[in-house]
């Protein structure tokens, strides 16, 4: 089997409005996908993660990585990874360019898994679990109203786990008080602290019992400040979404810098490396939940490596629905739970009408958040 022809799909699909209204809602609608064809008729499906200028990741991938592996076996992943890292040193290991090799690497495993007949998690070691506990990843409100409408509306819906994006205290203490104690509740600040700062914030935290405190400092690659405010806290501190490759985690790791790492599907290089990344932290007896902000393919095989990983205890489920689903059957929590697709490849089918309906530029928004 050769790969034929590689395109990536830049595109703009706006979140549905929702009640309560956030913010970030305008800053959300931008994804790349990844097609890679075959000369056997098999598709695979990945996806890049859009960093607010889509363009610039599909043209990577159109420009380097397309002539890279064009006319290459595509179940040959490690080979081609390898590849495409080597000629893209220039680019920087972390960013725009591993975010392009992500889309091209996730398509890959797709048609290894369809070439099988096999779900990629079997590929992957075998399933471990087939049904993922999912914390619903709230958006940024406003208000601490807001917030609570928010909570009381995901844990209602089922999620036993909410991740709030609040950067105040006020927020987390009536989330909390909405939710009662049983309910695990995440605070994600996005890098907006110094080291004292966060050690200081985390701290003011504390009484809200936090499962994780994610990203509090800035820049986020300081390492050695987030190993201080994890030593400093007792709530497990949690970053690494904005890294990218096995290589960058080994420098969190070895700093001991967050008790839980977050490699984020297609900004890390993949499966590949994703799956090398939880080796790291399980060697390190460190715990890993992905960042899995997305809707499509970048869901899908984050699935895939919980199904096939131990200790991988949540999804990330993003809340909120894009206007026109990525998928032909999107991936839905039911009672705070996802199931694992089972059927080949991804498991999952690319709604090709709306990629046709939502091409980058179609709707003007140039905002720009990370979750
Ligand atoms: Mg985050």
């Amino acid at each position: 089997m050769k790969i034929t022809a590689v395109r990536a799909h830049p595109l703009s699909i706006p979140l549905a409005p929702m009640t309560p209204h956030s913010p970030w809602l305008e800053g959300m609608p931008k994804q790349v996908l990844v097609e890679v064809t075959t000369d056997e008729g098999l598709t695979g499906w990945g996806e890049c993660f859009a960093y607010g200028a889509p363009l610039a990741v599909a043209s990577v991938v159109h420009e380097v990585l397309a002539p890279l592996v064009t006319g290459e076996n595509p179940t040959e992943i490690e080979r081609l990874v390898e590849k495409m890292e080597k000629a893209m040193l220039l680019y920087g290991r972390r960013g725009i360019a591993v975010h392009a090799m992500s889309g091209v690497e996730i398509a890959l495993w797709d048609i290894a898994g369809k070439a099988r007949r096999a779900p990629v998690y079997d590929l992957l070691g075998g399933l471990y679990t087939p049904r993922v506990r999912a914390y619903a990843s709230l958006l940024r409100y406003t208000t601490p109203a807001a917030v609570v409408a928010s909570c009381r509306h995901f844990a209602a819906a089922g999620f036993g786990a909410l991740k709030l994006h609040q950067i105040d205290v006020e927020s987390v203490r009536v989330a909390r008080e909405a939710v009662g104690p049983n309910v695990h509740l995440m605070l994600d600040v996005n890098c907006p602290w110094s080291p004292q700062e966060a050690i200081r914030m985390g701290r003011a935290f504390e009484p809200y019992n936090l499962a994780w405190f994610e990203e509090p400092v800035w820049p986020p690659e300081d390492y050695r400040g987030l190993a201080e405010v994890s030593a400093a806290l007792e709530t497990p501190v949690a970053g690494g979404e904005n890294e990218g490759l096995a290589q960058g985690f080994a420098d969190i790791v070895a700093q001991r810098a967050v008790d839980i790492l977050q490699p984020s599907m297609t900004k890390v290089g993949g499966l590949l490396h994703s799956k090398k990344i939880c080796t790291l932290a399980a060697a390190a007896n460190l715990q890993v939940v992905p960042h899995s902000f997305y809707f499509g393919p970048g869901l899908a095989a984050t699935l895939h490596l919980i199904a096939s990983t131990p200790g991988l205890a949540y999804l990330e489920y993003p809340t909120g629905d894009l206007q026109a689903p990525i998928l032909t059957e999107p991936i839905r929590a039911r009672d705070g739970f996802v199931a694992v697709p089972t059927g080949p490849g991804l498991g999952v089918t690319v709604n090709e009408e709306v990629l046709k309906r939502f091409p980058y530029g179609s709707e003007g928004k140039r905002l720009f958040i990370l979750t």
